[in-house]
């Protein structure tokens, strides 16, 4: 067994044995790992605070042939302010249970780690309504995952211009010309760049925007329905948010 460094968010933990836990963590060096904490549910064990939902630092680690067992723990975010608002809970448990539904262990996950990292920040500051944070955070989790839809041609003819129409069966923008034979729903120019944003964006980028209420709402009602048609899978947060 190897002593390691795991840079990373607990995605979730749960308790085992009399006194330990098991922590799911999605980190920067291994993708996905399941850690164990001997002893993190003893009374003034070192381990306590690191063993929660949220936390973010770096893990001293041995690696086991399946898992880790951690030594000890660095903490340097604990997102301590989203944990007293129950809606930020919800929904940063939303971000927690996606983050750890499509991530694989042993696959390079720093793009969802970054994106979760910047997307509890966002979250956090109360900056952003959370109808938009969520928006951000499932269309970029669907390009980190390299199907999401195309906002930048037009799915019939390849053109770049007027694009006018979105329609979910062809998986993204349409022109106007198109859009005389092909159905969609006819979007607004801001709503388009929104999407065009989110897509190409750097993580670090995101979230330094707003919409007004009805681009947002536009959006939003582009993404649910795309959601609802490709992503049919039901996260048990889902019904909190
Ligand atoms: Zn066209």
């Amino acid at each position: 067994m190897g002593l390691v460094i795991l840079t990373g968010i607990v995605l979730s933990s749960s308790d085992v044995g009399e006194f330990d836990k098991r922590l799911v963590i999605l980190t920067k060096e291994a993708g996905r790992v399941t850690a164990f904490a001997k002893g993190a549910r003893r009374p003034n064990n070192a381990l306590v605070a690191a063993c929660s939902p949220f936390c973010f630092g770096t893990f001293e680690a041995f690696e086991g042939r399946n898992s880790y067992h951690i030594s000890k723990a660095n903490i340097s975010n604990y997102f301590r302010d989203l944990a007293i608002e129950y809606d930020k809970v919800c929904l940063g448990s939303y971000f927690l249970e996606v983050a750890d539904f499509l991530s694989v262990e042993g696959v390079d996950e720093r793009n969802r780690l970054a994106l979760l990292y910047q997307s509890l920040k966002a979250l956090e500051s109360g900056r952003f309504s959370h109808r938009l944070l969520r928006n951000i955070y499932d269309l970029k989790t669907w390009v980190i995952d390299g199907e999401y839809p195309n906002v930048f041609s037009c799915m019939c003819c390849g053109k770049k211009e007027s694009l006018t129409t979105f329609s979910i069966k062809r998986h993204g923008m349409i022109c106007k010309e198109c859009s005389e034979t092909e159905p969609g729903v006819d979007i607004s120019g801001s709503t388009l760049y929104a999407m065009q944003f989110i897509v190409s964006s750097s993580i670090e980028k995101l979230y330094t925007f707003v919409l007004n209420s009805e681009t947002e709402e536009e959006l939003t009602r582009i993404l649910d329905a795309y959601r609802l048609n490709y992503r049919a899978h039901k996260y048990k947060s889902e019904d909190f948010i």
